[in-house]
């Protein structure tokens, strides 16, 4: 069969591979301590599940609006307003099939052959392969762990050319846990105005942070910048709904409507009950928020001094999400060799850096339980000795 040629460019997900590996070893009866999933290891809280179930008692189980449930457009433009500090309208709003839907729309809608996208060096797994996806040419900036994995303004000045469309900002970021300050945010927004630039900001981790770290939402910082951002987010991090597929972009109508129209033609609407179940995330109690906060809290305490006491390893503490990004250099081992043999002999799941574009990290996640991590913690110290 000769497969379109947009398809043979993409390879398959690194993250997963890893993953189902560390799940065939578990189906073998071996005790593996997984630090590989990019999900919270809690059940959505019980008001959302109840939203959900009394959408379906009340037989919301028809088509909806493409652009998604008048009523969760309504509630996602008034969170923004009033968290976020961004001025939209229900119009201004679709919700997608996960924030990974949102990101592949308003690529496919905007970015075209030609088209470069800046895109920063690690990144999450999907940016550069949608922008291929779409044909257009993703532009990766690699940047420094002594500038915690952050794009500088003048890194992001000289990646600009006249073929520039996007530039893609990830805060709190996966896969470093970085956060980008508000000066940082600020000085880049300067420069994204300066060069014209659209900037597509995915806040899916916004809420996922730690130590007074503060989010700004980059749109916020003034109307020219606003006039040219999208933003990216969704329900999967802070509410625990992985599995529920709703996520949303916020951006000038123009764009929402396009991504309607190709909405309209490829998934139509997200499933109807589960957004209702997104209506009570937003609009019902913060506080299972809170609880997932505190036990993120303690557990990355806990991996950040496990790996401060393994002399080979080292990391920039994280303020945000829930992970940390492992500088693995000092062992001489690229990361993909690294992360399968720690696999293989000590039976821990972690992703190599490699997936994110960086071969000298490894990253591992923090959404799993003490024991696991205290467990897994001792192992990597003895695979880490034995090299
Ligand atoms: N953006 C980032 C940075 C992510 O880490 C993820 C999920 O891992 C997504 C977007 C997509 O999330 P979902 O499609 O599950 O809402």
């Amino acid at each position: 069969m000769k497969l379109a040629q947009r398809v043979t460019k993409v390879p398959a997900s690194m993250t997963l591979a890893i993953s189902a590996k560390a799940k065939a070893m578990k189906a073998e009866g071996l005790d593996v301590c997984s630090f590989s999933a990019g999900e919270p290891d809690f059940q959505t809280p019980e008001h959302i599940k109840e939203a959900a179930k009394r959408a379906l008692d009340e037989g919301k189980t028809r088509y909806g609006p493409a652009a998604g449930e008048p009523k969760l457009r309504e509630a996602i433009a008034k969170k923004l307003q009033i968290n976020n500090r961004l001025n939209y309208e229900s119009s201004n709003i679709i919700v997608t099939n996960g924030g990974k839907q949102s990101l592949f729309n308003l690529i496919l809608a905007l970015i075209e052959t030609g088209d470069e996208v800046i895109i920063p060096v690690p990144y999450w797994v999907s940016y550069p392969e949608m922008v291929k996806l779409a044909e257009g040419t993703p532009v990766l900036v690699p940047t420094e762990a002594s500038n915690g994995y952050k794009i500088t303004p003048e890194q992001l000045r000289k990646a600009t050319t006249s073929k520039s469309k996007l530039f893609v900002l990830n805060s709190p970021s996966n896969p470093t846990g970085m956060v980008y300050s508000p000066a940082e945010i600020r000085a880049l927004a300067e420069v994204i105005v300066e060069k014209d630039l659209w900037v597509v900001s995915d806040e899916i981790y916004e809420k996922i942070l730690y130590d007074g770290a503060e989010h700004l939402s980059i749109g916020a910082v003034n109307p020219d910048v606003f006039s040219r951002t999208i933003i990216s987010n969704g329900f999967a991090k802070s509410y625990a709904m992985t599995g529920w597929r709703v996520g949303y972009t916020a951006a000038p109508v123009e764009l929402i409507k396009a991504m309607t129209r190709i909405q309209g033609h490829s998934t139509s609407n997200v499933c109807t009950f589960a957004q209702y179940g997104a209506i009570a995330a937003l609009e019902g109690s913060q506080e299972p928020l809170k609880i997932m906060l505190e036990a993120f809290t303690e557990r990355r305490r806990f991996i950040l001094d496990g790996i401060a006491a393994i002399p080979t390893l080292s990391c920039p503490q994280p303020n945000g999400a829930f992970y940390v990004y492992i500088n693995i250099g000092e062992t001489g081992m690229n990361s993909r060799d690294f992360c399968n043999l720690l696999l293989d002999r000590h039976h821990v799941a972690a992703v190599p850096g490699i997936a994110f574009g960086s071969d000298r990290e490894i990253r591992m996640s923090y959404a799993t339980d003490l024991t696991s991590i205290e467990k897994g913690l001792e192992r990597l110290e003895k695979f880490v000795a034995s090299l």
